[in-house]
């Protein structure tokens, strides 16, 4: 998410600091603001782009500072403000905060600060951290920070100045990236390498908690409990194109690779050890009690989360649920009743068809309920209530992380709404949590076969056409794998109900056509099985997706990727994955471009 840098030395603070930020533009940000010493903290700020943030402070004069802090926002918490922009000041305006990622707990801090008399001017979760730090102030900078390391929750990269020490930064980080750029007579704190690569390539990469105390001639680390530490210094080889992508050769990769991170981010504020926390929502438990039909609607990869969303929303909360293409539901004067919920789908929250459907399901009287990424965009704005996804911004045009966060939003929802519609079992819904917990590591752990889908795809990226076959939630994940690969491949692809397919496109198989079988719902296994057979004897060649012990499935297929075993409701999690990498290895040995697929916008805002 976004971005943080940070100077301290003998050039000019300003101009170090927006060039850093503009180095980091490629992360996605809505506001931008810095922080530079004169006669104290002088903090300048604004929503939009750097260019705007770059002209106010002409219009105000450059500060000759030789420290400071800066950042590009992507808001989690309150929508795109000036207001909400950081740096963030604590009250007595001695301290100034720069913030990347979600402090979970910042609602009881701030009460517990208003409490205390503490003033609160922004929406966002980061102004906690500059109160509570001067709530905590002792003078020194390591010791108040560690204090406030004890109470917050969450993920944070931190950059923090105080009036009282014009000569030190301090820097710090939990589950978002921030590096500490070396430099002669300078340093740097920057969320990601290419805002250093023009000043230094020697850096400290921090661990959980550890704080990092810059001065212009020395850096120094202490750990938790303010013991000194000594860290290995890195050294970058990678030039800016590469340094962006992390090293990666598309941001698509990047991402697929975030899965794990953003899941996290996404999931784990909202499970608290008694259940599932919606704190986002307003719908009340009668609401959902009485609920009589859900009407899910959405576009391209979001529908397809919205597929699996049917299945385990009915499974777990048995209510009835439909799932409409926004594009079609807006024209089809759908049949929308009281007490019935509308689940508005959308990465960007700007999907043109999807905000008309919106506004046509508030136009009928039904209450909207919308999962999103982007923050105070227009479907988050006229939505009833919104659940965002924190995936923090996605450059490649073909979504990854965007969707399986989507997916993971929905298994809260739904088992939220069973929680409450006591429709599991205690025990049955205490697994389930469980599970979902664990979705993260076990995102990560499947991630790691990326090298034998490379192999894979290496032998198939030149077929003619692909047939993609699940049942149930692999049916789901079908249709995301055959839009991956159209998407960015140009490989026509098509996804079948795998028992559909002798009712008419059977015919279409021929000696070497690719067909990939998604098996992996113990349940549905061996129809699955039998599906393959009626394929393999038509002359396909068949890759299959099965989980972990199955090993009949390997008399059969040509190709065999496991997945680990999983309960049947969350495979709509895992399927899809070797699909995203089989997709991208198979676009990338095609020589197609990955990130920027002929034809295709990022967000689709026009009908
Ligand atoms: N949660 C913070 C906010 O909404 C920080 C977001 C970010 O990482 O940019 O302001």
């Amino acid at each position: 998410m976004c971005g943080i840098v940070g100077y301290i030395g003998k050039e000019q603070a300003v101009p170090v600091l927006l060039n850093g930020l503009a180095k980091l533009e490629y992360r996605g940000y809505d506001s931008a603001g810095i922080t530079v010493f004169d006669n104290g903290v002088y903090t300048i700020k604004t929503q939009g782009r750097l260019a705007n943030l770059a002209e106010k402070i002409r219009q105000e004069g450059q500060k000759p500072s030789h420290i400071g802090i800066g950042h590009t926002r992507w808001a989690t918490h309150g929508a795109p403000s000036d207001r909400n922009s950081h740096p963030h000041n604590s009250q007595n305006g001695k301290i100034s905060v720069v913030h990347n990622g979600i402090i979970e707990n910042y609602l009881e801090l701030k009460a517990f600060l208003e409490d205390k008399g503490y003033h609160f001017v922004s929406e966002t979760d980061t102004e906690v951290v500059a109160q509570l730090f001067e709530y905590e102030y002792d003078g020194d900078m390591i010791s108040t920070t560690r204090k406030l390391l004890q109470q917050i929750r969450g993920a944070y990269a931190l950059g923090i100045l105080c009036s009282d020490h014009p000569d030190t930064l301090v820097a710090v980080r939990k589950d978002s990236p921030l590096l500490i750029g070396l430099g002669k007579g300078e340093n740097y704190i920057a969320s990601d390498i290419p805002a250093l690569l023009e000043y230094t390539r020697e850096y400290y990469l921090l661990e959980e908690n550890e704080i990092a105390l810059l001065k212009q001639d020395e850096v120094k680390l202490y750990d938790m409990d303010g013991g000194e530490i000594q860290k290995e210094v890195y050294h970058v080889t990678w030039n800016l194109d590469a340094a962006e992508k992390g090293g990666y050769d598309y941001f698509m990769m990047k991402e697929i690779m975030e899965q794990p991170e953003a899941l996290k981010k996404t999931i784990q504020p909202r499970l608290t050890e008694a259940g599932i926390h919606l704190q986002d929502i307003s719908l009340t438990e009668e609401e959902i009690k009485n609920c009589g039909r859900i009407h899910i609607v959405a576009c391209g990869s979001a529908w397809h989360a919205g597929i699996v969303g049917r299945y385990v929303m009915e499974e777990v909360s048995r209510i009835p649920v439909e799932v409409d293409i926004a594009s079609e539901f807006r024209y089809r004067n759908p049949i929308l009743q009281k007490g019935d919920l509308c689940i508005i789908i959308s990465q960007s929250g700007e999907t043109a068809d999807t905000l008309a459907a919106l506004r046509e399901a508030k136009k009928q009287g039904i209450k909207v309920l919308s999962i999103v990424n982007v923050v105070g965009s227009s479907i988050a704005r006229e939505s009833d209530d919104v659940i965002y996804t924190w995936a923090g911004p996605e450059i490649a045009v073909a979504t990854t992380k965007g969707y399986t966060t989507q997916l993971s939003v929905l298994y809260l929802i739904a088992l939220y709404f069973a929680k409450v519609r006591g429709t599991l079992s205690e025990a049955r819904l205490g697994a389930y949590l469980e599970e979902l917990a664990t979705l993260p590591e076990r995102t990560a752990e499947i991630l790691k076969m990326d090298a034998k889908m490379a192999e894979i795809a290496k032998k198939y990226a030149f077929s003619k056409d692909v047939f993609i076959i699940g049942r149930g939630l692999d049916y789901a994940a079908a249709m995301e794998a055959s839009l991956k690969l159209k998407e960015i491949s140009y490989i026509h692809s098509e996804a079948y109900a795998a028992g559909e397919l002798k009712h008419g496109t059977i015919s279409l198989i021929e000696e070497g056509t690719l067909v990939v079988a998604i098996a992996t719902q113990s349940s549905l296994f061996e129809k699955l099985v039998s599906n393959v057979k009626e394929v393999k004897a038509r002359g396909a060649k068949v890759l299959a997706i099965a989980p972990e012990g199955e090993t009949a499935i390997e008399d059969v297929a040509d190709e065999v990727v496991y997945l680990p075993k999983a309960g049947d409701l969350f495979t709509g999690s895992y399927n899809v994955l070797p699909m995203q990498m089989f997709a991208y290895y198979i676009a990338v040995e095609r020589g197609c471009d990955v990130d920027k697929p002929r034809n295709l916008a990022k967000s689709v805002t026009v009908e």
